[in-house]
């Protein structure tokens, strides 16, 4: 386990030959990009929260074609756990959301070596190292592309106000004079309005 701080580059090729292993926590305002993401409704703390995180470093030797030294392919595995607060889309309050990043990357010295990677591997991505490599910004970029495409609670603590239609016949409170102008075409308040009539 050697030090190593994900706001300071590092050289991440000698640090997977060398097999290195670092941990560490990392605060969400230095994740400028994750730190946009969070909900403004979030509990006042809810900046405060750590990410915590482990980088190993490894390599594969590949078979030695006749005559010539196998090619060692670089890798490292990259885990991220911490919760960011965000938006249900169901009941529009916020909700903590656990985030976990598990990942293997291979490492590759240009994009054009990137581009130029199999894709048939599900198992490993391939990223662009260097010797000025900025971990911060990887995590961010996994963090990223570990937020869910819809968050929801698992059961929503209340319908949201705007969703209540007067419950027991009770009339529910005026957005606007009821009947002010005539409908010419269907509206997200029609059906409402309907509700309101039949009582
Ligand atoms: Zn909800």
């Amino acid at each position: 386990m050697i030090q190593l701080n994900p706001l300071r580059p590092f050289d991440i090729f000698d640090f997977s030959v060398a097999g290195e292993e670092a941990q560490g926590a990392l605060p969400l305002t230095s994740l400028p990009r994750v730190l946009a993401e969070l909900a403004p409704e979030a509990p006042a703390d809810a900046r405060d929260a750590l990410f915590n995180w482990r980088l190993r470093g490894f390599v594969r030797e590949e078979a030695s074609m006749a005559g010539l030294d196998g090619r060692k392919r670089k890798f490292v595995a990259l885990e991220v756990d911490g919760v960011l607060w965000l938006v249900c889309q169901r009941c529009l309050t916020v909700k903590p959301e656990s985030l976990s990043v598990r990942t293997v990357l291979e490492l590759v010295r240009t994009e054009a070596e990137a581009d130029a990677a199999p894709v048939d591997d599900d198992e490993v991505d391939v990223i662009v190292g260097s010797r000025h490599f900025q971990l911060a910004e990887l995590i961010e970029d996994e963090l990223l592309l570990a937020l869910p495409i819809a968050v929801k609670h698992d059961v929503c603590p209340e319908v949201h106000p705007d969703l209540v239609t007067g419950a027991d016949g009770q009339v529910v409170p005026e957005e606007a004079p009821e009947d002010a102008e005539e409908e010419t075409k269907p509206s997200p308040f029609a059906a409402l309005a309907d509700l309101k009539r039949r009582h």
